[in-house]
């Protein structure tokens, strides 16, 4: 098994019938780039840029910032590299930054909420971003964006910096892709009108289970109720991906179940263009994908969608893809 994964760390991930998706990696400070490289990923999908802002006593400046996107960037030698703005609150605290407390922090004041508000962080991250954008292939992805308002407060904010930027003389890619993350079921329901905006969707199926389902995905007397594979959730994700290609946009997937042997049959009879998971998960998926036909897998889809559990669809998963 480890031979075939070595033969397959610099081949492009291709299925049996010669469909290509892309498998890219979920990283979390640029030190994880040697991982993304090493287990052969064709980008990084989700760079969760917390971990700037955490373990400190302040807010990391511009400076810092620039560095830190930079040295992904070239790292990834022109391949994409999905940087996603500050996604702090719910279960990621920050001690220099006193919030009040919450009744529920999950559904509270985090990620584009708390950016918008406090315009000062975001506009210092927006700039370190656009700053390193001429290092290599960025696209900047706002998170837990609940209403089209949102997104285009955030793009607005970012076109104003993009400006500044211009007029200080500094250098700004022309080409940055911007998107969202969907992980706000109201997002996924009405992708159609967001496809129109954006550039691209990651859908964040760890925080789309958890509102879809109304189980807190830190709480485990209800995890029973944390199923990535229910109806609901698959035609969520069908909605965002159809609502993407309707526009000829491109649709991803940056939560855990990516990566998961069950759910990417699923996913790539979907029709989902790129799939982000942890660098391990990297070389056994493209593995896996090798021996899965995507048509045959797209045939399934109208019936998977009618599906009424989730032990239905993994049943049937299981079945037809010999697991
Ligand atoms: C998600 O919600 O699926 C996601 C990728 O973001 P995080 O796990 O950082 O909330
Ligand atoms: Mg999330």
């Amino acid at each position: 098994q480890k031979r075939i994964w070595a033969e397959l760390k610099g081949e492009p991930t291709v299925s049996a019938d010669d469909e290509h998706v892309e498998l890219v990696a979920n990283i979390g400070t640029p030190e994880d780039v040697v991982g993304v490289i090493n287990n052969g990923g064709e980008g990084v999908g989700l760079y969760r840029t917390e971990f700037l802002y955490m373990g400190k006593s302040e807010l990391p400046t511009e400076e810092e910032q620039f560095q830190a996107y930079k040295s992904v960037l070239e790292q990834m030698c022109e391949k994409p590299v999905v940087v996603r703005t500050l996604d702090i609150g719910g279960d990621k605290e920050l001690s220099y930054l006193k919030l009040p407390e919450e009744m529920n922090p999950f559904l509270g004041f985090r990620a584009i909420r708390l950016c918008l508000e406090r315009e000062d962080i975001f506009r210092t991250q927006l700039r370190a971003l656009l700053r390193a954008s001429t290092y290599g292939n960025l696209k900047i992805m706002f998170p837990m964006i609940a209403t089209l308002d949102e997104f285009r407060q955030a793009k607005a904010l970012l076109l104003e910096e993009k400006a500044n930027l211009l007029n200080e003389g500094v250098d700004v890619s022309e080409d940055i892709e911007v998107g969202i993350m969907v992980e706000i079921p109201s997002t996924a329901v009405t992708a159609r009108q967001f496809a129109k905006e954006v550039d691209f969707f990651s859908i964040g199926t760890n925080d789309l289970i958890q509102y879809t389902m109304a189980a807190d995905r830190m709480n485990e007397r209800v995890s029973y109720l944390y199923q990535p594979y229910h109806p609901a959730i698959l035609n969520l994700v069908n909605n965002v991906i159809e609502a993407a290609h309707a526009e000829g946009k491109w649709a991803g997937m940056c939560g855990e179940m990516a990566g998961d042997s069950i759910a990417i049959p699923i996913l790539l009879g979907l029709g989902l263009d790129e799939f982000s998971m942890s660098a391990t998960s990297i070389l056994p998926a493209r593995t896996q994908i090798k021996d899965l036909s995507k048509g045959e897998m797209a045939s399934y889809k109208e019936q998977l969608l009618s599906m009424s559990t989730a032990d239905e669809v993994e049943a049937f998963i299981r079945r037809v893809t010999k697991q």
